[in-house]
Order: structure tokens, then C-alpha cells, then sequence
């Protein structure tokens, strides 16, 4: 290389979750970092197109909802209209203030931001560019990206990044994948009031998840009006310019003896997502192996197969969410800046807690029924579950159900899983996720007073 190295403690290879964590905490212990970032604008995957555009769109969605319901309470809104155009443009610049705010924050804490692609020279030195970085500490915190399906005319279709760029709001959608993200957008989509059809491989979705959350939000969904394609396996994606509704998308269905085909304005696939890893260079750095989803293999300390390089979040493909990247992310700073004290620092990933912002929401920690019953044996398991009308909708025709599990263990009955869905569920969960951490049985549940009226209460009198 001809270029002098420029010498730092630590090099965060990106500036998402994970590593502005990371980044942050190593210099607050006076460690001289630099992260790179290769997109332009700090924040990665959840700023920018992820848990927060996200959250805003199903606050406008959850608001609409609620427009719906005022009338059963005597109150009578005006004349109903949504404009996507301007709630597009109040969350971007929403979303500009927080990178604004990302970027002075490395700034104040002297945290150097390389904005450039990252890849590895070796196990002590990136490139970007054509400057060359040295750190005997290298982290990889590179996220990952949508995967679009290997099909005819894919590319007349949209990704979850891609829906945030939408600037206007398409009449009759499909959605591609019933996983969180697609339930989620859907939902989104639906309550803004789109035409929405859901295409799953099987006849459930939400399949990582307890079936009482799948199960209900399908049927709830459903109610909603939202249409499901089961069983389905998408073809091709046709454009026919000029149409209505341009895209025409065929697909085949289990059991069916003809492909079927209908046509929409807007196709988002939602089929899962994938780890950035190739504009690496990982062959730099034979130790840093990649597993069979392409997933880089660290041990729970983060630690890859390369001596001093580090590997968190999306990349490293651990319960993909933001908390468990910033808490990784801080923990391994922690062991590598932050002294004797701090030498067994890592995360412990059981029992993260999780919310699904569906309409209605649902949240989960722990195990499903299932696998509790796979792994402590199913005569160890109990489950204690109910199923209500939350008081919201006392007034209202419909009675959207909320539905809660408890999955306990052994003689002392100790709560592995909590499965929650209905209204309120995002917020109910953390506290809960605090009690399981520590180790509560269903009696700490039983003793602790319930709060009433509240459909939290419900999960403290289990019978
Ligand atoms: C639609 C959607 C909704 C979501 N909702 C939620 C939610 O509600 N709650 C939740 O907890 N999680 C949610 N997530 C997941 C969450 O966004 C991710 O788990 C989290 O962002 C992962 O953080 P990370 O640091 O691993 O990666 P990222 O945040 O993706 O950051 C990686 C960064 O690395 C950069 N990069 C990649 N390669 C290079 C390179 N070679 N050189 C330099 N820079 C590089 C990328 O540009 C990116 O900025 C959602 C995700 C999506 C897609």
C-alpha cells in the first residue's frame, strides 16, 4: 500500500446500531476510534430504513384506526382524508435531524466518521478508499440488506427499503412474506387505507413466532378485510406501462392445477433479509469464517476466528434487532476499553424481549410453546393462556381479541416464554422482559397486584 496507515485504537466497519454503540462507548474509556460508514448518512438500517420510518408510519396507521372507532365513543370527526406526500415528508425529516444528531454526537466524543465503503487488508487494516486505517481492534458491525426473490421482473417490485422512499401511497398492493417486516407493512399499508394481499408459503405466517400470535393476527387481519394468498409460491413480476394497476404478478398455489396472476400498482417483497459481507473483502482475513446463511461466525464474546477482529448484529445474525446490536455493541467495547472489570463483558441473548408493531401489536420473550416442549420435554411444560376483549372495544361492533401465553417449566413453574397480542401489547412487554430476566416464576406472576382496569392484568391472574 502506498499510503500511510493512519493508526486508531479501534475501526468500527459501520456507522448502524452496532457500531456507533460500539464506537460511542469505546471513546468514552479515551480509546481513539474511527467508523466508516458507507452510505452517506449515519443511523443504519433502523434510522434509516427500518424500526424508526417504521414506527412513524404505523403511528399515522395506528391513528387512522382510531379515527375509525371515535364514532362508538360519540365523537364525530370531520371529513377523513391522508395525505402520504406530507406524513413521507415530515418522517424524512425526522430522520435527517437524527443523522444530523448522530453525526455531532461521534463529533463531541471525538469519534472520528470515515464516510466511505470499508474493506479489510488484513486483520489490523481496513481500506477506504485509497486511505488506509490500522487498528489492532477491527469491528464488523455491517448489517444487512433485503433479498429480493430470484424471479422474472423481480425488479419491478419494491424492498422494505424501497417502501420508505414511496411518494405516494399505491392503491392495491401485494406483500410478499409474512414475516414481521411484511405483517408489519401490510398492516401499515392496510390501515392507510390500501388494498392489501398477503402471499405465504404456508398456511400461517409469522412462523418463528408462538402460534397464538400467528394464529390471531392472521384471523385478525383477515377481519380487517386484509386478503391472504396461502400456500402460494410467486412466479414472475410483469409491467404493463400504462395500466392502472401496472404490475401483474403470477404465482402457483399448492394443490392448484393453473398459475394464477392479478394486477396491483405496488409488489413489496418481504422475504427475508441478508448480510452484508461481500464489499468486505473477507479473504483478507481467512479467520473470519461465514456460516451457511452467510452469517459471520463469532463466539459469545464476538470474537471471530481473526485475532482482534470482532463481529455484532445484523452481520453476525444473532436475534436481528436494534437493542441486541447497541447492547452487543456496548458490551464488547466495554471489554476491550473499559479495564479489568469489564473482562468477561458479553451479552447474553436469552430471553430478549420482542414486539411486532402489527395492527394489532403483538410482543414475545423467551421460548414458544414448542420449543419449550422440545427442549425441557413436553411433560415439564405447562401453558396457562387466555383470550379477551380488550375494554376498548366494550363499545365498539367488532371485538378484536387480545390473547396471552405463559410458558413454565419444572415444579417451580418458571416462566420461559410470554406470548402477548392485542392492543397495548408494544408497551406492555418491557417490564414483563425485566421479570423474566430475573428468573420469575408463575407465583412472583400470581403475587404481584394487578392493575386494573388493564389488559396487563390479565397476565398476573393466570389460571
Ligand atoms: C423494515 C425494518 C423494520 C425494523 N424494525 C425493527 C424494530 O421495530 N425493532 C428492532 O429492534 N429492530 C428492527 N429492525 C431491525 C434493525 O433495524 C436491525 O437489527 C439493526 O439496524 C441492526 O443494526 P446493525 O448495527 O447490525 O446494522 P445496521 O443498522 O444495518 O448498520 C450497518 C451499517 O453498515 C454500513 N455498511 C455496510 N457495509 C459497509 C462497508 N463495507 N463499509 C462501510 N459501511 C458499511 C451500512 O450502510 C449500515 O449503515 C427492522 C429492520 C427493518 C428492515
Amino acid at each position: 500500500m502506498s499510503s500511510v496507515a493512519r493508526l486508531f485504537d479501534y475501526i468500527v466497519i459501520g456507522g448502524g446500531s452496532g457500531g456507533l454503540a460500539s464506537a460511542r462507548r469505546a471513546a468514552s474509556y479515551g480509546a481513539k476510534v474511527a467508523v466508516v460508514e458507507g452510505s452517506g448518512r449515519l443511523g443504519g438500517t433502523c434510522v434509516n430504513v427500518g424500526c424508526v420510518p417504521k414506527k412513524v408510519m404505523f403511528n399515522g396507521a395506528s391513528i387512522m384506526e382510531i379515527i375509525d372507532d371515535a364514532k362508538h365513543y360519540g365523537i364525530t370527526v370531520g371529513s377523513r382524508s391522508f395525505d402520504w406526500g406530507f406524513l413521507k415528508g415530515a418522517r424524512d425529516a425526522y430522520i435527517k435531524r437524527l443523522n444530523g444528531i448522530y453525526e455531532r454526537n461521534l463529533d463531541k466524543e471525538g469519534v472520528e466518521y470515515v464516510d466511505g465503503m470499508a474493506s479489510m487488508l488484513s486483520n489490523t487494516e481496513v481500506k477506504v478508499d485509497s486511505a488506509v486505517l490500522k487498528a489492532n481492534h477491527i469491528l464488523i458491525a455491517s448489517g444487512g440488506h433485503p433479498v429480493i426473490p430470484k424471479i422474472e421482473g423481480a425488479e419491478f417490485g419494491i424492498d422494505s427499503d424501497q417502501f420508505f422512499e414511496l411518494e405516494t401511497q399505491p392503491k392495491k398492493v401485494a406483500v410478499v412474506g409474512s414475516g414481521y417486516i411484511g405483517i408489519e407493512l401490510a398492516g401499515i399499508f392496510h390501515a392507510l387505507g390500501s388494498d392489501v394481499t398477503v402471499f405465504t408459503r404456508t398456511s400461517h405466517i409469522l412462523r418463528h413466532h408462538d402460534t397464538i400470535i400467528g394464529d390471531t393476527m392472521l384471523s385478525e387481519m383477515k377481519r380487517q378485510g386484509i386478503a391472504f394468498e396461502h400456500n402460494s409460491s410467486v412466479q414472475a413480476l410483469k409491467r404493463h406501462d400504462g395500466a392502472e394497476y401496472p404490475l401483474e404478478l403470477s404465482w402457483t398455489t399448492a394443490g392448484a392445477t393453473q398459475p394464477s396472476s392479478a394486477a396491483y400498482d405496488c409488489v413489496l417483497w418481504a422475504v427475508g433479509r441478508t448480510p452484508n459481507t461481500r464489499p468486505l473483502n473477507l479473504a483478507a482475513v481467512p479467520g473470519v469464517a461465514v456460516g451457511r446463511t452467510g452469517h459471520i461466525v463469532a463466539d459469545e464474546f464476538q470474537n471471530t476466528g481473526e485475532r482482534g477482529v470482532y463481529s455484532l448484529g445484523d452481520v453476525f445474525g444473532k436475534s436481528e434487532l436494534t437493542p441486541v446490536a447497541i447492547a452487543a455493541g456496548r458490551r464488547l467495547a466495554d471489554r476491550l476499553f473499559g479495564g479489568e472489570r469489564f473482562a468477561n463483558s458479553k451479552l447474553d441473548y436469552a430471553n430478549i424481549p420482542t414486539v411486532i408493531f402489527g395492527h394489532p401489536t403483538a410482543g414475545t420473550i423467551g421460548l414458544t410453546e414448542e420449543q419449550a416442549k422440545a427442549k425441557h420435554g413436553a411433560d415439564a411444560v405447562k401453558v396457562y393462556q387466555t383470550r379477551f376483549t380488550n375494554m376498548f372495544n366494550a363499545l365498539t361492533p367488532y371485538k378484536p381479541p387480545t390473547a396471552m401465553k405463559l410458558v413454565v417449566t419444572g415444579a417451580e413453574e418458571r416462566v420461559v416464554g410470554l406470548h402477548i397480542i392485542g392492543r397495548g401489547c408494544d408497551e406492555m412487554l418491557q417490564g414483563f422482559g425485566v421479570a423474566i430476566k430475573m428468573g420469575a416464576t408463575k407465583r412472583d406472576f400470581d403475587n404481584c397486584v394487578a392493575i386494573h382496569p388493564t389488559s396487563s392484568e390479565e397476565l398476573v391472574t393466570l389460571r
